[in-house]
């Protein structure tokens, strides 16, 4: 495939000038400046429109369906169901020009069968990076996708299993949720303890997988960084010196930006679900400006498929974090080469570059400009096959 005359970002920035791009398979074989030659028969006419990677949501629950209480519908159904509510969550995918998804919890691993159909090429899909069931303890946040584990031993034993299984990523609770239970759960609540979380730490790692955590009170978030944790979920409490400490030793941060203030203005919302939301979103606004100044790298993630949040939400998100501080330039990389650097993945999937696999976006204006522009895409690429043509 050669698409000629466009704009690049590359994952990073915008580059200077017009390029052509050529993919081999379903990789990226070149990217040279355009010498002014128009598309022949059968190339892609670029027409001076902006290409851009496939877009990266970090966060995702491919097995709920974003309903009012979809942790309650899925103990209402058979694991069959929940597995092609996951097929039929997963194909929404494309068309909006998410090409890789980070799934953190999703019943019986379904995520991570899912992301082995479409490696397959059963099913034309995103790329899905999947922790499958998370890690918390007994009584912890997400009891419906979570492996109970009390101990380190016991939290040892979770990680390997994970692994063996084929998870990209390793997903704890290390706080209560906003959702979660009415009764018992609270955002400041720690809950792994240091040992486990070290232990878990320790064994991702020598199994050369990353470790993400949910994390909302301070204590929390603190916990993890001090056990070494890779990225922090939320993170609605981050103090001045853990942004300084995440920036130093790479710890990464995908605030789920959208999800919160949603909360707090959908009517469906249960009320103290809505009065949690209400109590850390002014949080929220502070922990994004504070990874900023320090430098930490923050990624994209929308948690869709949880409450009242339906697939795809990664463009709610990318608009949402304008109101967080963040630049329209800022906010692509973060969905983009930053979200690749985060999933372990850099040089592979978000970005523009020779060697990456061929997920691209082609959209007539400048995104940076204006964000919303990536709502009318003239076409999407995934996996080095035309996904959408809306030319
Ligand atoms: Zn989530």
């Amino acid at each position: 495939m050669r698409i000629r005359k466009v704009h690049v970002f590359d994952g990073q920035k915008l580059c200077e000038g017009l390029f052509d791009v050529v993919t081999e398979q379903n990789r990226i074989a070149a990217v040279t400046p355009w010498d002014g030659t128009p598309a022949a028969q059968g190339e892609i006419d670029g027409n001076g429109g902006y290409l851009l990677p496939g877009l990266i949501d970090l966060h995702v629950h491919l097995t709920w369906d974003g309903l009012v209480d979809p942790a309650m519908d899925i103990w209402h159904r058979s694991k069959e169901e929940n597995l092609l509510e996951t097929v039929a969550n997963t194909l929404k995918y494309l068309q909006a020009g998410v090409t890789s998804v980070r799934d953190l919890g999703s019943p019986d691993d379904d995520c991570i069968h899912v992301g082995q159909a479409i490696r397959r090429g059963w099913l034309a899909g995103p790329r899905i990076f999947g922790s499958g069931q998370s890690i918390i303890m007994t009584g912890g946040h997400d009891p419906f996708h979570g492996i109970p584990v009390d101990g380190p031993w016991e939290a040892l034993k979770a990680v390997r299993t994970q692994v063996m299984k084929g998870c990209a990523v390793i997903k704890v609770s290390a706080t209560g949720g906003v959702y979660g239970r009415e009764e018992g759960e609270a955002v400041d609540d720690t809950e792994l303890r240091k040992e486990e979380l070290e232990m878990i730490m320790d064994e991702a790692h020598r199994r050369h997988v990353p470790v993400t955590a949910h994390a909302i009170g301070e204590q929390g978030i603190r916990a993890c960084l001090e056990a070494g944790i890779d990225c922090i979920e939320h993170g609605q409490y981050i103090q001045e010196d853990m942004a300084q400490f995440m920036a130093q030793h790479g710890v990464a941060f995908v605030p789920t930006f959208y999800i919160y203030k949603h909360l707090t203005e959908d009517p469906n919302t249960p009320e103290y679900a809505r009065e949690k939301a209400s109590r850390v979103l002014e949080h929220h606004k502070n922990a994004v400006r504070l990874a900023k100044q320090y430098g930490v790298t923050i990624g994209t993630g929308s948690d869709a498929g949880s409450p009242n949040t339906p697939h795809p939400a990664l463009q709610e998100e990318l608009e949402a974090l304008t109101e967080s501080g963040l630049t329209n330039s800022e906010i692509l990389a973060a969905a983009t080469g930053n979200a690749a650097k985060i999933l372990w993945q850099e040089g592979k999937v978000g970005t523009v570059a020779p060697g990456a696999f061929a997920d691209l976006l082609l959209v007539d204006a400048d995104p940076i400009a204006d964000l919303t522009v990536l709502r009318k895409l003239r076409m999407v690429i995934a996996n080095g096959e035309i996904a959408a043509d809306n030319r």
